[in-house]
């Protein structure tokens, strides 16, 4: 996790689950921390859920039994609003 970011709702490794509620990660919790904490940073934002993508698919390598691979897009990046106007949408 990068310097700066705390969150509460992490992720569990392999699973990907948060490991506060349970619900597949990000969560709505944790969605909400991270755009507290990234504020009108979505390079930021996009960058480092990025990263945590590439840590999923990493972990899913012979354990697709949480999810489909090419699900995770969606799963990690399809929530984030593409520009300041919509942010509210998310
Ligand atoms: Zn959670």
């Amino acid at each position: 996790m990068p310097v700066g970011v705390a969150l509460a709702h992490v992720a569990l490794r392999p699973s990907f689950d948060c490991g506060k509620c349970g619900e597949p990660w990000p969560c709505a919790p944790a969605k909400v921390e991270l755009a507290e904490q990234f504020q009108a940073d979505l390079l930021g934002l996009s960058t480092y859920l990025g990263a945590q993508m590439v840590d999923a698919m990493e972990q899913a390598t012979g354990n697709c039994a949480w999810g489909r691979v090419d699900n995770l897009f969606d799963r990690f990046l399809g929530w984030i609003p593409r520009d300041r106007r919509d942010r509210r949408a998310a």
